[in-house]
């Protein structure tokens, strides 16, 4: 990536420019105070945890991760709200996924051995 304020070229996971010492949008993403006000392009000042998103990408994973993926930039606490709401979607519908099947094979497993009691 590039340094917002002198444009040269930094490493992608730098937190600070060592060219003129301007915090990148890994010191935001890590998130540090943004409120300083220095205007250097971070993420929107309007940013915030949203549990509005966060429950949206619950019920519509597919939108969370759209959500997080776009506003990973320019609104990156909305865009966690956002696709944390979307992956506890993910894991709660796999891991019930798993129960639904393991479920299925006690039941089976069950009728199978009732099946050669009662034959
Ligand atoms: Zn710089």
């Amino acid at each position: 990536m590039f340094c917002k304020n002198c444009g040269s070229q930094l490493d992608d996971r730098a937190v600070i420019c060592p060219h003129c010492g301007v915090p990148t949008d890994n010191y935001y993403a890590n998130g540090n105070n943004r409120n300083c006000g220095n205007g250097y392009g971070g993420p929107a000042a309007d940013d915030a945890p949203s549990a509005g998103f966060a429950v949206l990408g619950f019920f519509f994973p597919i939108v969370g991760l759209i959500l997080y993926l776009v506003w990973q930039q320019t609104y990156p606490l909305r865009a966690r709200s956002a696709g944390k709401g979307a992956l506890i979607s993910v894991i709660v519908s796999v891991s019930l996924s798993v129960v639904i099947v393991i479920i299925a094979f006690c039941v089976a497993g069950f009728a199978y051995a009732a099946g050669n009691v009662y034959y």
